[in-house]
């Protein structure tokens, strides 16, 4: 199934990403996981190489900076200026149920 992007805005203080698909479901991705998955070669290497020493390192307080959107791709600006874009069948298939939601918060803020 291909995705199209209808609308896509920062919640929470720039903490969480809504999407909102074009047969009208929502999806929500928390800011920090976001960025843990940017998908550029620098980050994807290095998060296969070191992926905890990635976490650790990361701001759980990380907010977007920017974000745009076309039917198929966000594009994410981070406050270090750092890029990330996402596709929009990447992140369908990511979509957070309530359940991942849950085990993310747990893994991420309670360790
Ligand atoms: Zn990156």
């Amino acid at each position: 199934m291909r995705c199209i992007i209808q609308r896509a805005e920062v919640l929470d203080g720039a903490h969480l990403m809504q999407i909102l698909w074009h047969d009208g479901i929502e999806s929500f991705y928390p800011a920090i996981w976001l960025r843990d998955n940017c998908q550029c070669s620098n980050c994807y290497l290095d998060s296969a190489k070191a992926r905890k020493l990635l976490i650790e390192g990361l701001d759980v307080n990380i907010g977007i900076k920017e974000l745009t959107f076309d039917r198929k791709k966000v594009y994410i600006t981070w406050p270090d200026e750092h890029c990330s874009e996402f596709e929009a069948d990447w992140l369908k298939k990511r979509c957070f149920s309530q359940q991942a939601r849950a085990k993310l918060q747990r893994e991420l803020f309670l360790p």
